[in-house]
């Protein structure tokens, strides 16, 4: 089930939400409910919501502003709280915050069911967000989690950086994406048998996932003994306007942008930074389907014994290239992961089943390891070690056969894993909030989750109380 209820089936469903919508999912907060929103929440009826996927709608995978129609994404997310880590339906809950759309085919389609409305922004849009995480802990008490997904870029930064110390919660399209990228790499790294800080990256986008993975891999090269400084000279970033450089002629680089910026002369496309920097690592996540051409697919193996690719933009149409397109134009010697789901691939008589970058291996696990300690704050660290613990599922089978994740249908035992490692962790330092500390850390988690299966027929000869 998991390409219908998450990519790339999730993304036509948010497309086409109000054509197919039957019945209400999760809760719709509108900007107009503002002063109210604890009200509007007091409406759920759960009163036990031990985590929220949340969203504005401001850009559905790559798929961009789909207003109230994005609430696809929260539904889906929650489904994959309960189905991958065996968190209590009831204690999910998926949340669309309706502040408008700016895209006007919606705001003219007469099946459109959110507000038929520009976007607000500034101020009242802040205040609305901060109204919004106080109505949760007023509601659901500190320890909720907050899983921000597919927000604009200009506020996913903003907020993640606002909230993370005052709130339990994280941005999973920042966060989430950069562990389950990280893992990749550092499985990768089993294949072409270097260290992390032996690698040159290049990263095609420079948004929440480039930015994310870039940040999470400085965290692990510095792991590695290198300074923060010099494990960032190993990244070089490509955003819309080319290479992100000090000193940009057209207009100056962003804010989280800034920390990637290198002292060299603008090159204007990524074909020409990848001949200039010859990286071992190439990411792409710009939602620019066919970015890597060809030609920049053979510049990769013409410098590398064994380049790493991985073009995680969604849905398929936004890859970056097929795993088919990476293993030709590379005689067969790319290390390929892709962020949506690819058929094996034959080539030179080999057949390689490339594995998926998907989040959905790092958030159900990680949510699953905070609900269980009741951390308060979700640091970087967490994810780093759940990047660590999922590369350390990933067998040398595995690997041989191309894939750089452990097969989807162990995925429920990814969680468990990752969750005990943020379990052990919480505890070692201190932040877990659950008393008393348990022995067996698995069985603990275990016993606390919900099994998505309908228990067995009882035999006729059951015999109910009342019939005794
Ligand atoms: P974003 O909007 O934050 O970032 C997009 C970036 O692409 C921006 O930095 C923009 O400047 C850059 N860009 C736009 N046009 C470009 C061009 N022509 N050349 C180079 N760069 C260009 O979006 P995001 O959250 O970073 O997501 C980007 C993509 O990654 C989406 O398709 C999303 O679905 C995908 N993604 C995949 C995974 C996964 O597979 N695990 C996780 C998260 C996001």
């Amino acid at each position: 089930m998991m390409p219908i209820v998450y990519t790339p089936t999730v993304g036509l469903a948010c497309q086409k939400f109000g054509l197919v919508y039957r019945r209400p999912r999760g809760l719709f907060i509108t900007i107009h409910d503002r002063g109210h929103v604890y009200d509007v929440l007091r409406n759920w009826p759960e009163s036990d919501v031990r985590a929220i996927v949340v969203t504005d709608g401001e850009r559905i995978l790559g798929l961009g502003d789909l207003g109230a129609y994005g609430m696809g994404i929260p539904v889906g997310k929650m489904a994959l709280y309960t189905a991958l880590a065996g968190i209590k339906p009831h204690q999910c809950l998926p949340i669309t915050l309706d502040v408008g759309t700016n895209i006007q085919s919606l705001l003219d389609d007469p099946l459109y069911i959110g507000l038929r409305q520009k976007r607000v922004t500034g101020a009242e849009y802040d205040e609305f967000i901060e109204e919004f995480m106080q109505a949760v802990v007023q509601r659901y008490g500190q320890n909720t989690l907050i899983q921000f997904e597919d927000f604009g870029n200009h506020n996913a930064f903003r907020f993640l950086e606002k909230y993370r110390n005052q709130y339990c919660t994280f941005n999973d399209d920042i966060q989430g994406t950069a562990s389950v990228a990280v893992a990749g790499l550092l499985a990768s790294l089993r294949v072409t048998n270097t260290k992390l800080t032996e690698n040159t990256f290049v990263f095609q986008g420079a948004g929440e996932a480039a930015i994310g993975i870039a940040d999470l891999c400085v965290m692990a090269m510095m792991e590695e003994g290198v300074s923060e400084e010099e494990a960032r000279k190993r990244v070089w970033m490509v955003d819309s306007k080319g290479l992100i450089v000090k000193d940009r002629p057209d207009g100056g680089v962003a804010g989280h942008k800034l920390r990637y910026a290198r002292a060299h002369p603008p090159i204007r496309t990524l074909a020409e930074v990848v001949k200039t920097a010859k990286p071992s690592v190439l990411i792409g996540a710009a939602a620019i389907g066919g970015a890597f051409t060809p030609e920049i697919l053979q510049d990769m193996a013409s410098f590398n014994a064994r380049p790493i690719i991985f073009a995680l933009s969604n849905p398929t149409s936004k890859a970056e290239c097929t795993a088919e397109q990476a293993y030709q134009n590379t005689q067969g010697k790319v290390v390929f992961a892709s962020g949506s789901p690819f058929l094996p691939v034959t080539y030179g008589g080999k057949t390689f089943y490339p594995g998926q970058g998907n989040n959905a291996y790092i958030f159900p696990g990680v949510a699953l390891g905070v609900i269980c300690t009741g951390i308060h704050h979700i640091s970087d660290e967490l994810f780093l070690i759940a990047a660590q613990a999922l590369s350390e599922l990933v067998t040398d089978a595995d690997l041989a056969k191309g894939s750089l994740y452990p097969p989807l249908n162990s995925i429920k035992d990814c969680s468990l894993k990752i969750a005990a490692k943020i379990v052990d962790y919480a505890y070692a330092k201190g932040l877990a909030w659950t008393y008393p500390e348990p022995e067996d850390k698995e069985a603990f988690i275990r016993a606390q989750c919900y099994e998505p299966r309908y228990a067995p027929a009882l035999p006729a000869a059951y015999k109910w109380p009342s019939q005794l």
